[in-house]
């Protein structure tokens, strides 16, 4: 069993501490929040009034906080952890924060001599409660050896990202494509509505198409990935077809603004002289416009 520091103990945090606790860890918890110190110590955990008393004699320091400014704070500040970690200790940094900033202190700790391992986390607070989170481990492959015990007690998968760094990445990456989805669901569920049609007949059929089966998983593999953008489905195409939507949606005032960014991208595809190329040459398009080689 493990001496286990925890600091940020909020809607995740909390049930990740209590997680450990059921494990038989013994843990250390540190919070700006009373309350939510008082509530682990009453379910056995030790409460500490700051960072630096909270990592005493522990061997693994998690910090699960709203952003890396605090991470920074209650690591490097005045009370922070560092002024008493161990020297074998592994900080574990789960917080969702900027890559950058995770580089820096991952950094700064190697100045130190301590080691650090972003392992940020998929998946929602239920899942914090029931310990099934998805763990997305960026450290090196003896650090997450090292951390695999008490990762799986308060996640039930953990995926190893590539290496320092990655966890925070492919965390980011995910939330950007699920959180933008989300708006551009929204959207084509709102004008599904404006049009009388029965959403449940909308994603029937989207279900069989890239529409939720993703183009990561449908039209990409064989066609741009492969180097091949003769057109099955070209743009010209598929900038009318936006087009469409984006009037027929105007003349029934659906406002829809990440389809009409959508059709401005098409737009600018076929301005590139790729209206004739197929649709995934928009992979291409999206890379060359951020000074990426073509393929
Ligand atoms: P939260 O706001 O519920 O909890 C944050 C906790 O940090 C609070 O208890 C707060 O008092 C504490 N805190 C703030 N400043 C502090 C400081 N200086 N020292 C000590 N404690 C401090 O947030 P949460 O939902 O638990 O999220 C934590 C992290 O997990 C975030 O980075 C979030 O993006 C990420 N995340 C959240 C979810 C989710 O579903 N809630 C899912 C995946 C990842």
């Amino acid at each position: 069993m493990s001496n286990i520091a925890f600091i940020g103990l909020g809607q995740m945090g909390n049930p990740m501490a209590l997680n450990l606790l059921k494990k038989g860890h013994s843990v250390q918890v540190f919070d700006i929040n009373k309350e939510a110190v008082n509530n682990l110590e009453s379910q056995g955990a030790r409460g500490c009034p700051t960072p630096a008393e909270t990592v005493k004699d522990c061997d693994f320091i998690i910090t699960m906080l709203p952003n890396g400014n605090l991470v920074n704070e209650v690591i490097f500040g005045s009370q922070g952890a560092v002024n008493n970690a161990k020297d074998d200790c592994l900080f574990i940094d789960m917080s969702t924060i900027h890559p950058l900033e995770s580089d820096q202190i991952r950094q700064k700790l190697s100045e130190m001599n301590i080691e650090f391992m972003d392992a940020p986390v998929g998946r929602t607070s239920d899942n914090a409660v029931t310990g099934t989170l998805l763990i997305l481990a960026g450290g090196t492959p003896k650090q997450i050896a090292k951390a695999q015990d008490i990762l799986l007690c308060m996640g039930s998968e953990i995926i190893e990202a590539g290496g320092p760094g990655q966890g925070i990445r492919v965390k980011l990456i995910n939330n950007f494509m699920s959180i933008a989805l989300n708006a551009l669901s929204a959207e084509a569920a709102t004008l599904c509505e404006a049009l009388n049609l029965p959403l449940d007949v909308a994603i029937g059929v989207m279900e069989g198409t890239p529409a939720i089966k993703s183009h990561f998983k449908t039209t990409w593999p064989n066609k741009v990935l492969k180097g091949d953008i003769s057109p099955a489905f070209m743009i010209n195409h598929a900038h009318k077809d936006l087009g469409i939507a984006t009037d027929v949606a105007n003349q029934l005032n659906v406002p829809l603004p990440m389809g009409a960014a959508a059709r401005e991208v098409y737009s600018q595809a076929r301005a590139m002289g790729r209206g004739s190329e197929d649709w995934t040459a928009i992979l291409e398009q999206s890379r060359v416009n951020s000074g990426l080689k073509s393929r």
